[in-house]
């Protein structure tokens, strides 16, 4: 093999595959991966809509994708202990591993993580790739690719639980049920919550949440979510909310729904920069607000919930396509929110 196919975004809407050299092992910790797997995110749609995240914009080409299992072909001499033919999940941010913020282990807030998908740097909507072999994870044996493909959004939802310290017996909300809620549902009891409660508009997504575990859902178009979870905590209110629809009005609820000495965490991005929040109510109530970029030493948790069952990811992956139908793919994430949760291509 010389060439492979790759896809590549060159403006907006604009998505095509093409025939590019394979890439070749370039450092001695780097490893040759063939891609088995990849999810499609809702910030590969945001690229492929505005061709911006922030301050993030497409200039010149970029291969998208960062969700991805992969079969390792080849190992440099410095590969740690991989071999070819491990099943593996990539995590798609390297960072520095020098600065303060890699040495105290919250790496995320590195200041300089090439991240795949995000440009200048490609991703992984192609057959071949080099990673460094220090950030990929080995799957258990009985993880499809499929699964393995999922452990990247896993991660985001055990971020989301490390930064709320979720621990037994919580109570806790989660706001949205697309992806990242779901896996983010799961997550929290495998922290050890006792009771979840979740939150959307779709039923659905709302019927999803209930078959994985969730104890109390709430549609938000029908009754006050607020009110519910108030009714299904004594008046209380929830230990932590993870809010990830990413909207002014998911983040008030949270805030609303929170007990007192609470937590709120903001995971679902925000098409707005800034809006209003009940400063006084947070300083009152003594609540905490707390944000998510990322993860960091979040796939071996993942990774760990999955090969003891304690996450089923298999119902969120509602959608499969060849590399070829990449558009196709896109498609059905972008209209068929009613419908899909995960879509998945492989290449
Ligand atoms: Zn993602
Ligand atoms: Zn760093």
């Amino acid at each position: 093999m010389t060439t492979m196919k790759a896809a590549f975004l060159h403006g907006i809407g604009d998505l095509r595959l093409e025939e590019i050299p394979v890439p070749q092992i370039a450092a001695p910790d780097e490893i040759l991966v063939r891609v088995k797997a990849v999810g499609i995110c809702g910030s590969d749609i945001h690229f492929f809509e505005d061709g911006r995240i922030g301050t993030y914009v497409v200039k010149k080409p970029i291969i998208l994708g960062h969700e991805l299992a992969a079969e390792v072909l080849e190992v440099g001499p410095e590969a740690a202990d991989l071999k070819p033919g491990d099943r593996v999940a990539l995590e798609p941010g390297v960072p520095c591993r020098k600065c303060s913020f890699c040495k105290s282990g919250r790496y995320n807030l590195c200041a300089t993580v090439p991240f795949m998908d995000t440009p200048p740097t490609d991703g992984a909507f192609r057959e071949y790739l080099t990673w460094p072999a220090d950030f990929a994870f080995r799957l258990p044996d009985s993880a499809s690719w499929e699964e393995g493909a999922m452990i990247e959004p896993l991660a985001v939802g055990v971020q989301a639980c490390q930064r709320a310290g979720v621990t037994g017996g919580d109570t806790v909300a989660v706001l949205g049920c697309g992806p990242i809620g779901l896996t983010a549902l799961q997550a929290a009891a495998g922290f050890g919550a006792m009771k979840t409660i979740a939150t959307d508009v779709m039923p659905f997504r709302l019927n999803l949440a209930k078959e994985l575990g969730a104890a109390v859902v709430v549609n938000a178009a029908q009754a006050d979510p607020v009110q519910a979870v108030l009714d299904a905590t004594r008046g209380e209110g929830v230990d932590v909310a993870l809010e990830t629809a990413g909207t002014e009005r998911t983040v008030r609820q949270a805030c609303a729904m929170v007990r007192r000495g609470g937590v709120v965490v903001l995971v679902g991005m925000h098409t707005q920069d800034e809006f209003a929040i009940p400063v006084m109510d947070v300083i009152c109530r003594e609540y905490d607000l707390r944000g998510v970029f990322r993860y960091c030493n979040a796939f071996g948790p993942a990774i760990a919930m999955l090969a003891a069952n304690r996450v089923r990811l298999k119902p969120l992956m509602t959608h499969v396509f060849p590399l070829e139908q990449i558009n196709a793919a896109f498609d059905v994430v972008r209209k068929q929110k009613d419908r899909s949760i995960k879509v998945q291509v492989r290449p």
